[in-house]
């Protein structure tokens, strides 16, 4: 029988498609842990969603943990500070998961663990709402779910537009994953306290936490926290649960029009992640350089471990007892909507949630038997199959511009098909010709 939880409402209404992949979420019970600083750090000045930032520090330059060692250019781009102490070696181009080589501030480690002293923050409750967005500005903090949007653009992009309901997304939904979840366990207060700054932040009325119910024993931990103004919400285990705009109809009803933002259905979602990361900005003075990243499937030692940004791949699987024989594919994030990398200098982010030793699914057969299965599990209405003939034919499937690469289409299709590799295509394409017509 289900357990019930006082306190906790379930339910929510039901999105449009979805699939029930096996969880394999084996790691839950792993208390997060921190992984040894490696020799040297390599970070991307491509550091969030949006403009690259801008180096401020040069070779040779001594640096301390913390300090800023890029500042943002534009209005959607990051601060972005040194996870380590040490001396910058070089800022070159670095193999980056989305397969470029782009410039990265490589920082080499002297393992004094120097910290730049932490600002004295006043009284948190006495900071107006708009010097508690620059805090979080100028902390480099972004969205922990995978996106790397700055969060301070979330918090203000809302102007002109009524914030009622700040939803704090603990789905987790990706199979594998469990790096949000353990952080409800380990963290509820912390949680509670960042959702309370980021409702200030947006004079939001209600704030609500979503959790899938697989979450129970994270979920009574959150309870005992909880605030009279903080409502909690059980969801169906069912992926893309934690999708913004199938969470926010889920939780509000509200549909988010297409091509819109949260902030059109009156919603803003922040991860639980970023919650916290909010917190220990606000009561702590803490900057982001370091996040909770799950270490899954193949992994020797696999488990929840905080990770310092710019730490390559190589330097984490052999912290974690090396590659498996096995193994033939390593993926950063989950298995529906992660990167298969094979460059493992490639380094960890602000956005890594996860990194996963996989063994190759069997070899595909690429026949498409028209069962539009892809079709009937796409939260977002397409027509997944098209972007395969589509591509055969060179041609992009104009409707992939509203495609959310959930994976989902890919993860039902029987014939093994690849299809978000063809969405993703046909989305390039698309914009190289949008560009290209200077729209
Ligand atoms: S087409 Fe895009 S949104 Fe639809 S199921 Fe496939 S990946 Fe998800
Ligand atoms: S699920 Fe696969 S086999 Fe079925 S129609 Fe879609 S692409 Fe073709």
């Amino acid at each position: 029988m289900k357990k019930v939880y006082p306190g906790i409402s379930s339910g929510g209404k039901r999105f449009r498609g979805g699939v029930r992949p096996p969880e394999s979420k084996d790691t839950s019970t792993f208390a997060i842990s921190r992984l040894n600083s490696p020799e040297k750090v390599y970070i991307h000045l491509l550091g969030s969603a949006g403009a690259p930032s801008k180096a401020v520090v040069s070779a040779g330059e001594r640096v301390l943990k913390g300090q800023v060692i890029a500042e943002p250019v534009g209005r959607i781009s990051s601060f972005i500070h040194s996870p380590i102490s040490g001396t910058v070696q070089d800022i070159k181009n670095w193999p980056h998961v989305s397969g470029k080589r782009l410039p990265a501030i490589i920082i080499a480690n002297d393992f004094k663990d120097e910290e730049k002293p932490r600002k004295n923050l006043k009284n948190v409750q006495q900071i107006s709402p708009s010097e508690l967005v620059e805090i979080v500005r100028k902390s480099g903090i972004v969205g922990c779910g995978g996106a790397a949007f700055p969060t301070d653009i979330k918090l203000t992009s809302s102007s002109g537009k009524k914030i009622e309901t700040l939803i704090i997304n603990g789905c987790e939904c990706e199979p594998f994953l469990t790096a949000d979840e353990r952080i409800i366990f380990e963290k509820p207060g912390d949680i509670i306290e960042g959702a309370k700054l980021a409702a200030r932040a947006l004079a939001a009325k209600n704030i609500i936490i979503a959790l899938e119910e697989n979450k129970g024993r994270s979920a009574e931990k959150l309870l005992r926290q909880q605030d009279s103004r903080i409502r909690c919400v059980f969801l169906p285990t069912r992926y893309p649960q934690g999708g913004e705009k199938q969470l926010i109809f889920a939780v509000t009803g509200r549909i988010v029009p297409a091509g819109g933002l949260p902030a059109d259905a009156g919603c803003v979602v922040l991860n639980v992640q970023t919650a916290c990361a909010l917190y220990d900005a606000l009561f702590n003075g803490k900057v982001l350089y370091e996040r909770v990243v799950t270490l899954g499937g193949l992994f020797r030692k696999p488990g929840n471990l905080v990770i310092a940004s710019g730490t390559r791949l190589t330097d984490i699987i052999e912290f974690r007892g090396g590659i498996p024989d096995e193994v033939d594919k390593v993926i950063m994030g989950g298995p529906m909507m992660g990167v298969a990398v094979d460059n493992l200098d490639v380094p960890a982010s602000k956005a890594t949630s996860g990194i996963l030793l996989m063994k190759a699914a069997d070899a595909p057969d690429y026949e498409c038997i028209r069962c539009l299965r892809c079709a009937s599990v796409c939260p977002m209405n397409l027509v997944p199959r098209q972007s395969y003939f589509l591509y055969m034919k060179g041609r992009a499937y104009e409707d992939a511009v509203h495609c959310m690469e959930c994976g989902a289409c890919g993860y039902s299709c029987p014939s093994g098909i690849p299809l978000v590799q063809y969405l993703k295509w046909s989305k390039e394409k698309l914009k190289n010709v949008s560009s290209a017509a200077g729209r």
